[in-house]
């Protein structure tokens, strides 16, 4: 049984450090915005979500859709469940966010300074040996794949 796909995503504003707000995107359904400035090297929101085991992740990760995060090879914390709103946030090969991991707890944190309005990104870097994920993120050097060399 994989994750469903949530029907209506929702903002926890106590996981967020700035105002967002969940919109329609251009990339894919829903997308996380920005509703004001966010200066370069700041947490925005905190992924959170169900902590799940490898064995656990691997059925889950059977599905089409899916908002789990890969903390390290023994964890995931699975967004769909309890998740704050970043888990909605879209691929770009040119992202906006990059992701702190930590022992425990994912941050999302600005790479450069994000206006109000700007949707929030965060470059998947699927593995290489992963199925394709054709990307549509429309950045100027869009790789075409969510995957990436590593
Ligand atoms: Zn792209």
């Amino acid at each position: 049984m994989a994750t469903e796909l949530i029907a209506r995503p929702r903002l926890n504003p106590a996981a967020a450090r700035f105002a967002l707000k969940i919109k329609r995107s251009r990339i894919h359904r829903y997308g996380l915005f920005a509703m004001e400035d966010i200066p370069a090297r700041r947490r925005v929101i905190e992924y959170t979500g169900e902590k799940v085991s490898r064995r656990e992740m691997s059925r889950r990760l059977e599905g089409d859709f899916t908002y789990i995060f890969e903390l390290n090879s023994y964890w995931g914390i699975d967004g769909g469940v309890n998740g704050s709103g970043a888990e909605i946030v879209n691929h770009s090969c040119d992202p906006n966010l990059r992701a702190q991991i930590l022992p425990d707890r994912i941050f999302y944190v600005s790479v450069r300074p994000i206006k109000a309005g700007e949707e929030l990104t965060v470059d998947y870097s699927f593995d290489a040996h992963e199925d394709p994920h054709p990307c549509g993120c429309r950045a100027k050097d869009c790789r075409g794949d969510m995957r990436r060399e590593r």
